[in-house]
């Protein structure tokens, strides 16, 4: 059995990223890097945040068929690179994609086992302030971000799972439930099934000695 796809998408300024760190802190899943057209910001490091490369390269990889899913968002190109993602997942990991709704979809169609989250912000006035005192953004650009966000949420019914990230624990909390549970469907138990059903021979004759010893009659 292979690993299994999840998927965590959700608007800008909602807390991503924050949550996937205390997630990837907490559990065993490979985080997929994506691959970006968007020049890097202060502080984000190639081939940890991303792979930053130019739009040609990104094409180059396209046409080649190299992406599990790519989307276009706010001018820049944005694809799961294919290659990584699929060696994990044959390899039985779990593989955890941070994408935006387009990409989502997407991987939805492809892969129709995997699993989608979509993270909310309580309300979109509460993201307002979030992206307001994160001081990343010039006023038309928050506008912006939040009318993006407003159509994502009018998506959110097309995913799995929903988790409102108000206080972040509990937001990871519900994510890591989101994990155990689908880590414990009964088609990925089977190993666990296997070895419940197995006996032990030598344990078994110790038991017996034990039993015959209180119930046989042999007490002394
Ligand atoms: P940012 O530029 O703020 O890092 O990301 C902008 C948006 O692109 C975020 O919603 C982020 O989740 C999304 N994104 C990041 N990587 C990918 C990807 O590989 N594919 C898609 N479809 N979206 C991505």
């Amino acid at each position: 059995m292979g690993g299994r796809l999840f998927v965590m998408t959700g608007a800008s300024g909602v807390g991503k990223g924050t949550v996937r760190a205390k997630v990837l802190e907490r559990t065993r899943l490979f985080y997929s890097i994506s691959m970006t057209t968007r020049p890097p910001r202060p502080g984000e490091r190639d081939g940890v945040d991303y792979y930053f490369v130019d739009r040609a390269t990104f094409e180059a990889l396209l046409r080649e068929d190299g992406f599990l899913e790519h989307a276009e968002y706010v001018g820049h190109l944005y694809g799961t690179p294919k290659a990584p993602v699929e060696r994990a997942l044959a390899r039985g990991e779990d593989v955890l994609l941070e994408i935006e709704v387009q990409g989502a979809l997407q991987v939805r169609k492809k892969v129709p086992e995997a699993v989608l989250i979509f993270l909310l912000p309580p309300s979109l006035s509460e993201l307002k302030r979030r992206l307001v005192y994160r001081g990343k953004d010039a006023p038309e650009k928050i506008e912006k971000r939040l009318k993006q966000a407003e159509w994502e949420i009018r998506n959110a019914h097309l995913f799995d799972y929903v988790i409102v990230n108000d206080v972040l624990e509990e937001a990871v909390a519900d994510f890591l439930a989101i994990l155990t549970a689908e880590r414990r469907r009964t088609p990925r138990m089977g190993p666990a099934l296997e070895r419940a059903l197995k006996r032990d021979k030598d344990l078994e004759a110790e038991l017996d000695e034990i039993l015959r010893r209180s119930y046989g009659g042999t007490r002394d």
